[in-house]
């Protein structure tokens, strides 16, 4: 039998709306909304002091302020976010490698066999909730079970500040009185036609029988049932299989300072050339994407002869994709991102003509075991 594996599901409470009280203490304690302000503005994020009032992230903001009048209105800061969510991302890459991001403030954690290190998994889990709030001023929820899909409800269902474990053989238990929305994946659609089958609860799903499901529901939802038993065998880092790694960054003022698109293009190169080691393949393509101010997007791409896991080579092919795009279309650009393609394993044997690009490799790795222990600030290359 296969060992039992541990996963970690971090979750920041409320996230934009903490980051915003992380800088600015006045706010804690409001009726705190993030999102648009204009005509066609959207929640972007409710604290939990409006959620009383039936406030909830993706819903107009008209419709928030007229729940909760009071409230006070505040546009998203992504610079702020983003800065907020490297140093939560490496404090948990301190405790295991296998980080999973799944957004700004959610990530799978695989701690299998770290008890020794860290001891217990609750232990482990409270040593990372601790780090959070006194480096970062921030509360996370941590869901803990053998599989990715129980570890995120587990998250779910404890927030704000909690922390909770399914051990392996109650998944199923643990599962079976919520009812069907807790699953991912199953929406309100979802959710209506089965409750015209009499199912409301994860529990009455797990032992429906599959053949009259998927005649009703199509043959995709016939996974759901062993879903809904909490079975889940995904591994954590889908990165190591896609087929890309990208990045990219929208800009707090739009921008055709040639400087600093060179800069946002190197450190995206780089960030997204860490990522690309972390797997231990190359690539072959680089790409870039550019949005500008009218909403445009531009994206091209490169395939050079060799394939690559070096910062240099990525940062030098996505300034020349830069330098190419702009000639195209100079106006303010919104948005930059920077992303790898074709991802395989290395050539087994390097040739005489690749040493140098190994030579390139070994540095980007050295860098990135620097920054693994000093942070991602502590070694940045010049833009090109
Ligand atoms: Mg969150």
């Amino acid at each position: 039998m296969a060992v039992e594996r541990t996963i970690f599901h971090v979750d920041i409470d409320a996230f934009f709306a903490a980051a915003e009280r992380s800088i600015n203490p006045d706010l804690i304690g409001k009726l705190l909304i993030i999102g648009g302000t204009g005509g066609r503005g959207v929640v972007a994020c409710a604290s939990y002091e409006v959620r009383p009032y039936g406030v909830r992230s993706a819903m107009p903001m008209s419709r928030a302020l007229r729940l909760c009048p009071n409230a006070l209105v505040m546009n998203s800061s992504h610079g702020l976010y983003g800065k907020i969510s490297k140093s939560f991302m490496a404090i948990l890459r301190d405790y295991t490698p296998d980080v999973q991001v799944m957004s700004v403030d959610e990530a799978y954690m695989d701690m299998t066999g770290t008890e020794g290190l860290y001891g217990s998994p609750e232990k482990a889990g409270q040593a990372v909730k601790d780090r959070v709030r006194e480096e970062l001023k921030l509360t996370a929820s941590i869901g803990i079970a053998p599989s990715r899909l129980v570890a995120k409800i587990a998250s779910d269902e404890r927030k704000p500040d909690g922390m909770f474990t399914v051990q392996a053989g109650d998944e199923a238990a643990y599962l079976a009185p919520m009812p069907v929305r807790k699953l991912p994946g199953i929406g309100p659609r979802a959710a209506e036609k089965l409750a015209r089958l009499g199912i409301q609860t994860l529990g009455q799903l797990a032992v429906f029988p599959e053949g009259p499901l998927r005649r009703e529901m199509g043959n995709q939802f016939s996974r759901l049932i062993e879903r809904a038993k909490g079975t889940d065998n995904s591994e954590l880092s889908s990165e190591t299989k896609s087929k890309s790694i990208s990045s990219e960054t929208t800009f707090h003022a739009d921008s055709t300072d040639r400087a600093f698109l060179d800069k946002m293009v190197a450190d995206l190169s780089q960030s997204v050339g860490r990522r690309l080691r972390r797997t231990g393949k190359h690539a072959r393509s680089v790409s870039l994407k550019l949005r500008y101010n009218d909403f445009t997007t531009l994206t091209r791409h490169n395939t050079p002869n060799v394939s690559f896991d070096g910062d240099a080579r990525i940062v030098e092919i996505a300034t020349a994709l830069l330098d190419a795009t702009l000639k195209q279309r100079n106006v303010p650009v919104r948005l930059i991102g920077v992303g790898v393609e074709n991802l395989s394993e290395p050539a087994a044997q390097l040739s005489l003509l690749d040493s140098a690009v190994k030579d390139v490799s070994t540095l980007s790795s050295t860098l990135d075991r620097i920054r693994d222990r000093f942070g991602d600030d502590s070694v940045t290359r010049g833009p090109r």
